[in-house]
């Protein structure tokens, strides 16, 4: 598969790390037939104005990069990018979940066909032994009110209705379930098969 391939991308948030592939080192866009889907309140935080960060537990230089990788990853789709809110069925089978806090806009997204679903928490956590067997909350989330309870919404419908979640920068399977536990949550790892 080549980068002319892709047809759809949906960001999530629109933090560097999560943004950094859209645009090549000269500056174009990566993905040059993608529709690339941004939430609409991130980009009007980070890319229509300059966001204040200052909250956020980072050296002033490297706030400022961060910014600016953003901005210079979005770039050559800023232009053509679809806007959304989340809360739909954005493409078959991709519904996007209203999880704002880490990021103004941030989205989570189930994926699903037929009976079939996985919930993708985005950054709503970072790591299941800290931010889900512990309530620890991530440093990076701009408002961590509005996090903890997007956080508590996911985790709730994960463990209520048995999806397995995925979470970005979880440790290798990086897939699990949510069990409710009487303080709080619980993670269960997916065990790993290799099939080939
Ligand atoms: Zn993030």
């Amino acid at each position: 598969m080549q980068p002319e391939h892709v047809d759809a991308i949906v960001i999530t948030h629109t933090h560097p790390d999560h943004v950094g592939n859209l645009s090549r080192a000269d500056g174009s866009s990566a993905f040059p037939k993608a529709t690339v889907y941004i939430p609409e309140d991130d980009f009007a935080f980070f890319i229509r104005n300059e966001p204040d960060l200052s909250r956020l537990p980072m050296p002033e230089d490297f706030r400022r990069a961060f910014i600016a990788n953003i901005k210079r990853s979005v770039a050559p789709v800023a232009k053509s990018a679809v806007l959304y809110r989340p809360g739909s069925e954005l493409l078959p089978g991709i519904t996007t979940i209203a999880a704002g806090g880490h990021t103004p806009g941030m989205s989570a997204i189930l994926v699903h066909s037929g009976a079939q679903a996985l919930l993708i928490t985005s950054d709503a956590a970072y790591s299941p032994l800290l931010n889900i067997d512990n309530a620890w909350r991530p440093g990076p989330d701009l408002d961590p009110d509005s996090a903890l309870q997007s956080r508590r919404r996911l985790f709730d419908r994960a463990a209520t209705d048995r999806i397995p979640v995925l979470g970005f920068h979880f440790p290798f399977p990086g897939i699990g379930n949510i069990r409710k536990t009487d303080n709080g949550y619980r993670w269960v790892t997916a065990s790993w098969r290799f099939d080939g």
